[in-house]
């Protein structure tokens, strides 16, 4: 083919043919199969920035059957002559680049290595598409707990958090290449399928009905979601903000849902406006996932959520979900700030204050490392991401930030640093320097102490 092309070619054209050559051709080279995350190495690519996804998905709970369409958007960030997405699992059967059948192999847990024909100027914009299907298999992450497309009795309980995404969709699963999404879903007509961002259309035909979701805002992609099932969807506002709130009929009735337009609206008079275009949440009767999180625009609970878990999962929206780490080392970032959130909307509340939740976790006696170590700013291994002391010394470094430069600098350190970082993603670093120089204050020390000291902070 190569050679009978070759021959009607002008001098100019073969030139510009060859200099556009995949792998030989000089100055093209593969992208990066791994973003560089230490405790994920194979999350993530390298050579391309994801501007949008485009899921076209259809699920029979019945059969466990997935199929899938992802059609990509992105731009070349190096002289490219290879990708690879994050794919877990699945048969391939097409892939597209441009429109135009590529060459592409499956390689180690999660790579889907895609030959580019002619390869890929940097700054220049293209699509990948890829068609796919099977049974999803959930991941079990190195912590033990189960994410990705997690069936249930009536559906799946679809999570990402840190690396699931790649078990249901074709993606570059690095939290700083946040995209746009359009989600639809097909499913045998009666069950709702849900996902971030707004409904954009309900169509049934043929005993099935397809969901259509629209996320505009840019998301990282762990906190995607497809989370479908029999659910009593509640369509309402915040303000004028849309609110979809869906429930698992099989879930005793509880009244804790009705809390989240005072919540949301607590938070945003605290921390600044809503970042997102929808607000709302999914909660499931999947017990055995053990676990909720913060999916943009609708966070979804394995069960009827308690205030406080409600709270936590709401204020991840801004300290997450709009703000998002860069390095999941980082992850007391997310959790520790969730997790005084639930104790300021306490305090707000007129409960428990933010400082005696934390004087009660002060009074651990040192003796008890396990509630100490590791400290947040470094749990050490992903085993560990997400241990209790993440949660709780994480939340309790944000209290002693608070006492140390008081209520009017605390504030304005928060404010801004989700101001300043509105769908971005952020390092430890960055928020110290932000504190130091809100505050006015030299906080080496503090936060040496707080986040990287093994044993319990006794002076700050
Ligand atoms: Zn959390």
């Amino acid at each position: 083919m190569l050679s009978r092309r070759k021959s009607v070619l002008t001098a100019a054209s073969a030139l510009l043919f060859i200099s556009a050559g995949p792998a030989g051709a000089v100055g093209f080279t593969p992208g990066a199969p791994g973003g560089g995350d230490p405790y994920f190495p194979d999350a993530g690519n390298g050579g391309y920035d994801v501007s949008h996804y485009s899921l076209n998905l259809g699920y029979e709970p019945g059969s466990g059957q997935l199929t899938g369409r992802a059609d990509i958007t992105a731009t070349a960030t190096q002289d490219l002559s290879r990708v690879d997405l994050d794919l877990r699992g699945f048969t391939v059967s097409a892939v597209q680049v441009d429109g135009v059948a590529a060459g592409y192999a499956r390689s180690g847990t999660q790579e889907l290595v895609i030959t580019l024909r002619n390869g890929l100027r940097s700054g220049r914009a293209f699509t990948v598409s890829v068609t796919y299907a099977g049974e999803p298999h959930p991941i079990t992450d190195p912590d033990g707990s189960t994410e990705g497309w997690v069936p249930t009795e009536d559906g799946a309980f679809v999570v990402g958090e840190p690396q699931g995404s790649p078990g249901w969709y074709p993606v570059n699963d690095d939290p700083r290449d946040k995209a746009t999404f359009d989600v639809a879903v097909t499913v045998p007509e009666g069950l709702t399928a849900l996902s971030n961002g707004v409904l954009v259309s309900r169509t049934s035909s043929g005993g099935h009905t397809t969901w259509a979701w629209r996320e505009s805002d840019p998301m990282a992609p762990y906190l995607a979601t497809a989370t479908l099932g029999r659910f009593d969807l509640t369509v309402s506002a915040v303000g004028d903000i849309p609110s979809y709130v869906a429930v698992d009929p099989t879930l005793p009735a509880g009244n804790v849902l009705r809390k989240l337009p005072e919540i949301v609206q607590f938070y945003a008079s605290t921390y600044g406006p809503y970042p997102f275009d929808a607000v709302g949440a999914i909660a499931d009767d999947a017990p055995e996932v053990g676990y909720s999180l913060e999916t943009q625009t609708k966070p979804v609970f394995d069960r009827m959520p308690d205030e406080a878990t409600l709270a936590h999962e709401l204020s991840h929206q801004w300290l997450g979900d709009s703000v998002t780490l860069g390095r999941w080392r980082d992850i007391w970032l997310h959790e520790g700030f969730a997790t005084w959130s639930e104790w300021i909307w306490s305090e707000h509340s007129g409960r428990r204050s933010a400082q005696a939740s934390f004087d009660a976790l002060y009074n651990t006696p040192a003796s008890k490392t396990s509630f100490w170590t590791p400290p947040p700013g470094d749990p050490g291994d992903p085993a560990h991401l997400f241990d209790g002391t993440i949660y709780a010394r994480g939340a309790m470094t944000v209290q002693a930030l608070r006492q140390k430069v008081g209520d009017e600098a605390f504030f304005r350190i928060i404010r801004t640093w989700l101001a300043e970082n509105r769908h971005g993603t952020v390092t430890t670093a960055q928020f110290i320097a932000l504190a130091e120089r809100i505050s006015g204050t030299d906080l080496t020390h503090f936060f040496d102490v707080w986040l990287y000291q093994p044993q319990k902070p006794t002076s700050w």
